[in-house]
């Protein structure tokens, strides 16, 4: 082994290892520090759930395998678990540096183990070059849509070759100047070995080659660890924190804004009120674009790209992270007014305000999001701001907010005329007092639309045919506020939230049945900030479960021609997890053939209606509706068919869509409680 190049050197590898590290420190306080002066966010809770969902989703890269696009996502995980296999590696060779028989514990070239891990690691590094290669080759020649060009993905992977290669280099001298067979169990170093000796490479040069092998490797690790803070692969560094303290269910719930206190918070305005989750998730972002695939705004050519709000943030932190650290520094009030003045607004140029009025909140970029960046809560933090303090909100949504301030209901329409949609149904009052199962919430859609009037029908049907107890509150009854909260107006649905609660504890109720995912969502998962607690059940799930439990046997349902696929309201699917319950409904009805669009369940594309968008028009790019109902007709075929859906939003959009596109000789859209309930004979 006399001439294996093992020029070990304590003082450069020392010095290496403290310039290197001292510049990672400088850089890792001057991107953290920033993070002092935000909104705290308390994520130190239900550690025993984090872990699971690290180890589900950091370690075990649960999201990084996109079915609609298999092979960057195992490529992706190849290269991460080479970097953990060969984290011991590195580890080796710095050691190396000081003892040119250091070897870690256990893993010694003499023991099974330290020859098992040997294997693992030559293999980890003929995998990360593949990978590292595939993904050049997908950048520089197959260029999907979704990946951002840069100089920095290249110069990432252009390193991950080189340490894969250094590695290889310094290994296979070793083996070569040693004389070592071919050993399958060494595959990249007995590779190398096999190139040195095959091309006639002589001793010295061999021996050159190793070393320069083993430095620059030791370099490279170096300045590849100082550079990521720079950029985009700060990800690196991130994402497993990111997701140890990401966002835990119930996700489709809003924070409370406290309205109340000295130093309430109105939502953000600039980057100061950002939480430091917010900051870290910026940070984290690996720009991987799916974020943006089933995006209705990005799809449809809005100017709002996830992605894109993420780089915009975290290059605006960079560059004001000396005001922030003042911020954070500050010992008094002038001296925080003072740095807080220095802080321009976020929508002022780094997220403008079209980009945040153009998200539906539909939930995708979050559900699609490998390292689980929250973007839907900073995207409505931001109207809050605008329309809490700036009064600056689309017009429309100005004439939502006072219709349900005066007559309770985002239409306007006299909050008297609430329960005439049931007029000849004698539904009891939950005022009489009477023994019922479920609240039936009807929400405004249902009491004041014509076409939902007749959803709330079908359910009715549907429940006396199971013979169901329930109740409603008529004309007691109010708008959730669900649509105010997500446009901005955080005081007018803590006035709604609070109203409703009041009136549904004072009648003791427990179950309530709604037939909105909006209705669902708001009461079952934000409810409980204002002391109601519920068990809030979607119509879809009830009549499943009525079926279920043969309460009700549909027969074929009358009138029904064709095919039927259905539409996931991202509001019951993405945020409430809610996806089987319509199909098996559906399943019951005799005769009934389901086709499922290609984009379905939790990667359902989005009507458009979310985010209180229903109420705003749709000024940029093409529209939400007719995308999805193109996808729509494609499913059906020719002869078209019936798009069903659970939601009144959903339903508007979809019909709307229809008519847009000329198709109402071919589609029709009902909700599931109709088609169940036309099949019912009563
Ligand atoms: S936000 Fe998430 S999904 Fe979107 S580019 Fe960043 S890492 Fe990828
Ligand atoms: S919530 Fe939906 S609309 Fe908003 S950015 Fe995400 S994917 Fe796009």
């Amino acid at each position: 082994m006399g001439t294996v190049p093992r020029p070990m050197s304590p003082v450069l590898t020392a010095l290496l290892l403290a310039a290197a590290g001292g510049f990672f420190a400088f850089t890792m306080l001057r991107r953290l520090a920033p993070l002092w002066a935000l909104r705290r966010d308390d994520r130190a809770d239900r550690a025993v759930e984090r872990a699971a969902a690290l180890l589900r989703f950091g370690l075990g890269q649960r999201r990084m395998v996109d079915p609609e696009e298999i092979l960057p996502g195992l490529l992706h995980v190849t290269i991460f678990a080479a970097f953990l296999v060969l984290s011991l590696r590195t580890i080796t060779l710095f050691g190396m540096g000081f003892d040119a028989a250091f070897h870690l514990p256990l893993l010694g070239p003499g023991t099974a183990i330290g020859r098992g891990y040997g294997f693992a690691k030559d293999l980890m590094v003929l995998l990360a070059l593949a990978g590292a290669l595939g993904f050049l080759w997908r950048r520089l020649v197959t260029k999907p849509d979704r990946v951002t060009r840069s100089w920095e993905g290249n110069l990432i992977l252009l390193f991950i070759a080189g340490l894969m290669l250094t590695d290889m280099a310094f290994e296979g001298a070793e083996r070569a100047l040693a004389g070592l067979p071919f050993d399958r169990w060494a595959p990249a170093g007995a590779l190398a070995a096999g190139l040195f000796s095959g091309l006639g490479i002589p001793a010295a040069a061999t021996h050159a080659v190793g070393l320069a092998g083993f430095w620059s490797h030791l370099v490279l690790v170096l300045v590849f660890g100082n550079f990521l803070p720079y950029g985009k692969h700060f990800h690196i560094i991130t994402a497993l924190p990111n997701v140890y303290f990401q966002r835990l269910p119930p996700g489709g719930a809003l924070r409370k804004l406290d309205l109340e206190s000295e130093g309430a918070s109105y939502g953000v305005r600039t980057a100061k009120d950002l939480s430091w989750k917010e900051a870290l998730d910026t940070y984290s972002c690996t720009e991987c674009g799916r974020c943006q695939t089933h995006c209705p705004t990005y799809v449809t050519g809005k100017p709002l790209s996830h992605k894109e709000v993420n780089r915009a943030i975290r290059r605006h932190l960079v560059e004001r992270a000396p005001d922030l650290v003042r911020l954070a520094r500050a010992k008094d009030a002038p001296a925080r007014e003072a740095a807080e003045a220095a802080l321009p607004a976020l929508a002022e140029g780094v997220v403008p305000p079209e980009t945040f009025w153009a998200c539906t909140t539909c939930g995708w970029c979050e559900t699609a999001c490998p390292v689980f960046i929250e973007n839907v809560p900073r995207l409505v933090d931001l109207r809050r701001h605008q329309v809490l303090v700036e009064a600056s909100f689309p017009e429309e949504a100005a004439r939502v907010f006072k219709a349900i301030e005066t007559q309770g209901n985002p239409w306007g329409i006299g909050s008297n005329r609430r329960a005439e949609w049931c007029e000849d149904l004698a539904i009891p009052r939950a005022s009489e007092g009477g023994d019922y199962e479920y609240l039936f919430f009807v929400g405004c859609a249902g009491a004041f639309d014509d076409r939902q009037k007749k959803v709330s029908r079908a359910i009715v049907k549907i429940l006396r045919a199971a013979g169901v107890k329930f109740a409603i509150l008529g004309e007691e009854e109010t708008c959730n506020g669900e649509a105010a909260r997500r446009l901005g107006n955080e005081y007018l649905y803590q006035q709604q939230a609070a109203a409703n609660v009041e009136k549904l504890n004072g009648y003791g109720v427990r179950r309530i049945l709604v037939q909105c995912p909006h209705c669902l969502n708001t009461m079952r998962n934000e409810f409980p900030q204002f002391g109601g607690a519920y068990e809030v059940v979607h119509h879809t799930e009830l009549i499943a479960r009525l079926v279920a439990e043969r309460r009700i046997r549909p027969e074929a349902a009358e009138g029904l021609a064709g095919p039927v696929t259905f539409h996931d309201p991202c509001y019951l699917a993405r945020w409430n997890g809610v996806t089987e319950a319509p199909r098996e409904a559906l399943a019951a009805v005799p005769g009934l053939a389901l086709r499922e669009m290609p984009r379905n369940r939790r990667q359902g594309f989005c009507c458009g209606a979310g985010g209180g968008r229903m109420w705003l028009e749709e000024k940029l790019g093409t529209r939400v509706n007719q995308n999805r109902v193109d996808e729509a007709a494609l499913t059906l075929g020719e002869a078209g068919g019936v798009v069903a859906t659970g939601c009144p939003f959903c339903l508007t959009m979809v019909k709307d869509g229809i008519s847009e596109t000329g198709r109402e000789e071919r589609l029709r859209v009902l909700d599931v409680a109709e088609i169940v309930a036309s099949g019912l004979r009563t």
